[in-house]
């Protein structure tokens, strides 16, 4: 079955690309589907004028894109809401076929990790909120929470709920087309699609994959920061989905107004709910912890779930690589994970293990990729503007994060001296406490370098 609005959604994506836009924007997009009587598609028009328009303009270029994508669908009546009245027997959703290269290529599948659901999510005033709308959403997708935006620091469960909207979703509306994923995969599946110059049709299949959906869910949203050609996509597809009244939920490690993105999608997050995760207090990270262990079929102490909460306060995912480390380290010695004196070895085995994950190799990487330099050019000699930015604050992050000497950072950079570095260490270190966006670049690329 086909439904009316993605018929709809179709035979616009196919007419944008022939008709001026002016023209579709003023007069073809204002239309709305009514509905199908036998093979002729009913549209309403906002008013008389507007209709006479599309008749005489636009009908056939919109029945021209229609007989290409459904050939069953032949004609097409553009009414107003007088004529409302007299028209009845329409359906809404008809079998009817559909031209194979426009067939739907979206996946339904197990794009959801199946452990996250709201069963096993624990609930604690610092995220009873956020999780109470999400369980709405989930059970009444596109009504009221639309769009939800949900922030908080690192691993503090933004994920999770997501997938257990998903799995929920999937659940009980299996018709529901769904989408999950990073502003990352979103960026590049557009970058992809512009890059495929051969393929003309490979921009409309996204935004035809992407404007189809009933729920289209966004992860991480602050690493579409600095991508212009990606917000201005990510616009229109906001716009269309939400216009529709499809679902739209968003997540990031910050509020709206702090992300480093044009303003007008700022102003769009901001129109539905807007909810928070704050850390968990100890009794909450107590409970998560014991909930992680019935998962894994775990029994530990709660003397050892206590030492893991009182040690790690701001970071489930953190919390839980704790004790992850705790349960193999015991079997790997074959002690007992409830015994002290293993908890205290695996713990110092799992803070040196951690400290080594970040090297300058990994500064550098994402500062590359973070401003689209090449690395041979950031550790290079150039001095054009655009490279001595990112230069400086790789400089000023391996200078902040690691105790790598002057000297050895300068020899990395091109054999630079240290007084250089230094010099790129305090300008930097400056701009971070006095300029807003440079603090969030700063953040956006720590965040990168810690979470990968
Ligand atoms: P985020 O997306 O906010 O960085 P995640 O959703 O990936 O964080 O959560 C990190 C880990 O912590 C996951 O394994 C998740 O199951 C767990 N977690 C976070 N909050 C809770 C909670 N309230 N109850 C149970 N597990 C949680
Ligand atoms: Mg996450």
């Amino acid at each position: 079955m086909v439904k009316l609005n993605q018929i709809w959604n179709n035979i616009l994506l196919e007419t944008e690309t022939k008709v001026s836009t002016l023209g579709y924007d003023l007069y073809i997009n204002t239309l709305s589907p009514v509905g199908i009587y036998k093979d002729r598609l009913i549209l309403m028009a906002e008013s008389r004028a507007l209709k006479n328009i599309v008749d005489n303009k636009y009908k056939d270029a919109i029945k021209k894109s229609m007989s290409k994508v459904f050939p069953s669908l032949v004609d097409v009546e553009i009414i107003t809401e007088d004529d409302v009245d007299n028209i009845t027997n329409l359906d809404t959703e008809v079998d009817i076929p559909v031209t194979e290269e426009y067939m739907d290529d979206t996946d339904p599948g197990s794009q959801f990790m199946e452990q996250y659901t709201f069963n096993n999510f624990v609930v604690g005033k610092s995220n009873e909120y956020a999780a109470a709308v999400c369980k709405a959403v989930a059970d009444n997708p596109g009504s009221k929470y639309n769009p939800l935006f949900i922030w908080g620091g690192v691993g503090l469960g933004k994920t999770h709920l997501m997938h257990a909207i998903g799995n929920q979703i999937r659940r009980t509306k299996p018709e529901l087309k769904m989408l999950y994923t990073s502003s990352a995969g979103f960026t590049n599946e557009l970058i992809e699609a512009l890059l495929d110059n051969n393929n003309v049709d490979t921009k409309k299949k996204f935004r035809k994959k992407y404007r189809s959906l009933d729920v289209l869910m966004i992860d991480d949203i602050q690493f579409l920061a600095n991508k212009e050609g990606t917000q201005e996509e990510f616009f229109h597809t906001f716009n269309d989905l939400y216009l529709a009244n499809k679902q739209i939920i968003i997540c990031s490690d910050r509020p709206p107004k702090e992300i480093n993105i044009e303003e007008r999608l700022k102003t769009r997050f901001a129109t539905g709910i807007i909810a928070d995760i704050q850390p968990p207090n100890l009794e909450t990270r107590i409970a998560i912890l014991q909930k992680k262990c019935i998962e894994k079929k775990k029994s530990v102490d709660i003397k050892v779930l206590s030492l893991i909460a009182e040690k790690i306060t701001t970071n489930i995912r953190e919390m839980e690589g704790m004790l992850n480390r705790i349960i193999s380290y015991s079997s790997l010695v074959g002690g007992d994970c409830n015994d002290m004196n293993i908890v205290n070895d695996a713990l110092r085995d799992y803070i040196d293990s951690k400290k080594e994950i970040i090297t300058i190799d990994r500064i550098v990487d994402e500062t590359c990729e973070y401003f689209n330099v090449e690395k041979s050019a950031l550790v290079g000699k150039k001095k054009h503007k655009e490279i001595v930015f990112p230069r400086q604050v790789c400089i000023y992050l391996i200078t902040d994060l690691l105790s790598t000497p002057l000297i050895a950072i300068g020899e990395y950079f091109g054999g630079r001296d240290h007084t250089t570095i230094m010099h790129a260490r305090d300008k930097i270190s400056d701009d971070v406490k006095n300029n807003a966006t440079i603090a969030t670049q700063i953040k956006d690329i720590k965040d990168r370098i810690f979470n990968r």
